[in-house]
């Protein structure tokens, strides 16, 4: 298929074309590029740009500003929320960061780590450990998703609630700005108050003020002892007991607590065949937690798993949970998350369902659920509510799959509605209407129902002020588009 181009996009490819090279100046097979992971959005890209190193991205920020061009910044393209991909003007470029994937610097005393934006999670994680380090942010798409895209979304993941949200995680970064400046922020402090902190700014941002193209990323000691385990309960409040009660008896050494309804892991058992029975009975919740330590060898190993071992007895005892299995071997351990990380791609088998990655307080999720529940199934009888995640950061997946004999596309219909039905609820607890994912195109509609006109309204000027072309990732994040 032959696509006539306008002459001013004509010269704009030759331009960009005289920048990257032609190889690197993609105008055919696009659609692993207009498409986004859950296959909900799909866009027409003017071109998909490969830029090679931050010089090459400034000069074609600097293109892109001069031929009114709006860029679409793309990691590993794994936004839950259509955030990566462009709209279907075929006005937009997708800027592509996965050749900037070099490793600048390590430096293992000041514990920090340098490195280009396309670098993927699990290259970084791997490089720590083999400096006897953890770069803790970890997330079911650590295999592709990138560095620059982890910052753009603040990502969160299964370790936050020891380590913090990837803003905890970032020390400096390197940015070009929407005229193709480059602003060096790349400082490897851990304290340094000279005036706003602008690395801020750009994280979690979603693309819509710079191009992350370096960051200096904090690392630490890397966990030598660790154990697995996996509870079965009751009631949501039930898992807050036990959260306080694991918080309690280990410290900073409890790393991760990841709730799930059972009806999650009943789908991760029908799409993934091989995933064990866990229990002899269903609980209608259940947890997998993990503890840490970087003590070396089998003393610091023993230590642990008696203390968590101990934990969970009095957890048993006191009858906060009624069943708990822990892992012996780390074959087993890798068994249990596997039940946690797999519940994405089952939904994803599953089909459409209506996403929200929500979160209010820590103490409120249980009265959160409890109330929401009811309301979905007294206006959907035989609805699907698939609850899980990071209960210990108060941020669950609340998805919403549809009832029996309801078509796709009639339950898609139905989102609006459901939405308000959830997130009016969220609203009430002065919780967060998206924790995690983001808002991409998805989602910024729902900035104006719940955001205050002043916050729309600063955002709007903060924007304005680095993105006056409005060229930065447009139609996303601000609700109505760009400005
Ligand atoms: C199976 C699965 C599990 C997931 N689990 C989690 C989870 O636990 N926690 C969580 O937070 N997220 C999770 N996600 C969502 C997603 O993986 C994260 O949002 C991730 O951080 C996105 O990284 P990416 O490189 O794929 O970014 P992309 O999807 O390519 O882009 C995401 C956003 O960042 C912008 N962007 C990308 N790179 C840059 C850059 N260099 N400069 C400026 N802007 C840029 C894009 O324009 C877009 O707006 C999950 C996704 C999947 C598919």
């Amino acid at each position: 298929m032959t696509r006539i181009q306008p002459p001013q996009t004509d010269e704009f490819l030759t331009q960009a074309r005289a920048v990257l090279g032609t190889t690197h100046v993609l105008t055919t097979d696009l659609a692993a590029f207009a498409t986004d992971w859950r296959g909900k959005f799909t866009g027409v890209p003017l071109a998909v740009l490969r830029p090679a190193d931050t010089q090459q991205v400034a000069a074609l920020v600097k293109l892109c500003a001069a031929h009114g061009v709006g860029i679409v910044p793309q990691g590993g393209n794994t936004s839950m929320c259509g955030g990566a991909t462009p709209d279907g003007s075929g006005k937009q470029v997708v800027l592509s960061l996965s050749r900037l994937n070099r490793v600048r610097s390590i430096d293992p005393l000041n514990n920090t780590l340098t490195v280009e934006a396309g670098c993927v999670l699990q290259t970084l994680q791997e490089l720590a450990a083999e400096h006897d380090r953890l770069f803790p942010l970890s997330l079911g798409a650590e295999g592709s998703c990138q560095i620059g895209g982890n910052i753009a979304t603040n990502a969160g993941g299964v370790q936050v609630l020891r380590y913090g949200n990837t803003r905890d995680l970032v020390l400096g970064l390197e940015v070009v700005l929407a005229d193709g400046q480059v602003l060096n922020l790349l400082r490897a402090l851990r304290k340094d108050n000279t005036g706003y902190d602008l690395k801020h700014l750009f994280i979690g941002s979603e693309g819509t003020l710079g191009i992350v193209t370096a960051a200096v990323l904090k690392l630490f000691p890397a966990p030598h002892a660790s154990t697995v385990a996996f509870a079965g309960f009751q009631t949501p409040q039930q898992a807050l007991a036990l959260l306080g009660l694991m918080r309690g008896a280990l410290g900073d050494r409890f790393t991760a607590f990841e709730l799930m309804s059972d009806a999650s892991v009943a789908l991760v058992r029908q799409y993934f065949p091989d995933t064990p029975a866990l229990f002899a009975q269903t609980y209608p919740w259940q947890v997998l937690m993990q503890a840490t330590d970087p003590g070396a060898g089998d003393g610091a190993q023993t230590a642990l798993e008696a203390s968590f071992q101990a934990a969970l007895e009095q957890a048993l005892e006191q009858g906060v949970i009624e069943d708990v299995l822990i892992a012996t071997s780390v074959a087993q351990a890798e068994q249990l998350w596997a039940v946690r990380e797999n519940i994405s791609e089952a939904q994803q088998h599953d089909g459409h369902n209506i996403k929200h990655d929500m979160a209010v307080p820590v103490s409120s999720v249980a009265a959160f659920i409890d109330e929401v529940q009811p309301l979905l199934h007294g206006a959907y009888a035989g609805v699907r509510p698939i609850i899980y995640g990071h209960l210990g950061d108060g941020n669950l997946h609340f998805n919403v799959s549809r009832p029996p004999g309801w078509s796709t596309p009639d339950w898609q219909a139905e989102s609006d509605r459901v939405n308000a039905l959830v997130l009016d609820v969220v609203a009430r607890y002065q919780g967060s209407f998206s924790a995690e994912h983001g808002l991409g195109q998805l989602k910024n509609h729902e900035m104006a129902l719940y955001k205050t006109p002043l916050e729309i309204d600063v955002m709007r000027r903060v924007k304005a002020a680095l993105d006056p072309q409005g060229l930065m990732n447009p139609g996303k994040f601000l609700p109505n588009g760009p400005f």
